[in-house]
């Protein structure tokens, strides 16, 4: 068996960046903020396999490490993706693919009991190790604040440019709307039309695969569900975020997000003299074949998982032990990865990650942050 340390090859940040935590420094120079809000996921549509859990716990250490090298004041928010499909069924009239997300399908108290039961000890364990206060948003909650309605009319007055920044290839970022009798939305916006929209108010026209026709108006302050595609809600969440003059937002994200995030940036530049929040890429956890560990991928069994991948790499909730031990070995790899931009800018096969945690040598590191902590 290989025993060499953990090799990696030099990144293109080389001699620029000593610690990846200092992706946050030029805005936090040009802003002269003392807070930084780091904002990060979480996927409820199943456990969580080794990957989601290294990119949240790259967010507690990297957040530990802004605070311990910068000196600032440091906060966590997780969006809870409850908006994520939780039933899918074709229209037998017109074939439409409608869906229903886990919010409506369960309502926020299951929503709620899912989030603690996937992730509410980890992070507690990750708080309490590296100090960092967290809190978790579900979608549901973001999109029905003020200031997410304002930006996501805001983000429709500027639709002409956007649409083709959001998507290049064919310039359609439609809207979802749930009925509001079941529940159900029609998963590709094909048939949601936007009647009129100004900065104060927007009307869709949309159908329900069981009540046909309805028509929702989404102003700050309506009730209206807004779905939106994966890169326009991402944009809106961040411009909200950005709203915040007591703290620089910084976005954690696996570096699978890297391309779209390059969409992101444009998007922001539709709005003269904005900048996109300074972002932090974590290492993507890989199948044998360089593949990105994917819930799909696992689930249809094609995942090319080779010998060494520990059931508990797919599904978190399969570690064969206490929590505070998964956390700390979780700590221990990403601290690995996090003490040379080289090896936090690459990614990780199972087969490595196994590699690294048999050596034995990653449990007794603490914290990432370069052992200023006690
Ligand atoms: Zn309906």
């Amino acid at each position: 068996m290989s025993t060499h340390a953990l090799v990696s090859p030099v990144s293109v940040t080389d001699g620029a960046v000593t610690h990846d935590v200092d992706f946050i420094r030029p805005q936090l120079r040009s802003t002269g903020l003392r807070r930084i809000v780091l904002h990060a996921g979480v996927q409820i549509n199943g456990a969580p396999h080794l990957g989601t859990n290294v990119m949240q716990t790259s967010a507690f250490l990297l957040a530990a490490a802004a605070r311990d090298r910068f000196g600032v004041d440091v906060g966590l928010r997780f969006g809870a993706l409850d908006n994520a499909p939780f039933e899918t069924r074709a229209s037998p009239r017109t074939g439409a693919v409608y869906q229903r997300s886990f919010h409506h399908a369960l309502g926020a108290t299951e929503v709620e009991r899912l989030t603690r039961h996937f992730y509410g000890d980890l992070f507690e364990t990750l708080s309490a190790v590296t100090g960092v206060p967290y809190e978790i948003e579900t979608y549901t909650a973001q999109q029905a604040q003020r200031a997410f309605r304002e930006e996501f009319l805001a983000s429709l007055a500027k639709m002409d440019r956007l649409r083709w920044v959001l998507a290049p290839s064919h310039g359609n970022a439609p809207t979802s709307h749930p009925c509001p009798r079941c529940g159900w939305s029609e998963k590709s916006g094909d048939h949601t039309e936007l009647l009129a929209a100004d900065l104060h108010r927007a009307s869709f026209s949309a159908v329900c695969v069981d009540h046909g026709r309805f028509e929702v108006d989404v102003t700050p302050e309506s009730p209206a569900y807004i779905g939106l595609t994966t890169l326009h809600r991402n944009l809106v969440k961040e411009r909200v975020a950005a709203r915040d003059a007591a703290a620089l937002p910084v976005i954690v994200k696996g570096a699978d997000w890297a391309t779209g995030c390059r969409l992101l940036d444009e998007a922001f530049m539709t709005w003269s003299g904005s900048v996109p929040p300074p972002r932090i890429f974590t290492p993507v956890v890989l199948s044998d074949s360089g593949a990105k560990l994917s819930k799909t991928l696992i689930n249809a069994g094609t995942a090319d998982l080779s010998a060494e991948t520990e059931p508990w790499m797919l599904d978190a909730t399969k570690w064969n032990g206490t929590v505070p031990r998964y956390a700390q070995t979780l700590v221990g790899l990403v601290s690995l990865m996090l003490s040379d931009p080289r090896h936090f800018e690459r990614g990780y096969t199972t087969r490595e990650v196994a590699r690294l945690i048999s050596r034995g040598d990653i449990s007794t590191m603490t914290t990432a942050s370069g052992g200023s902590r006690s």
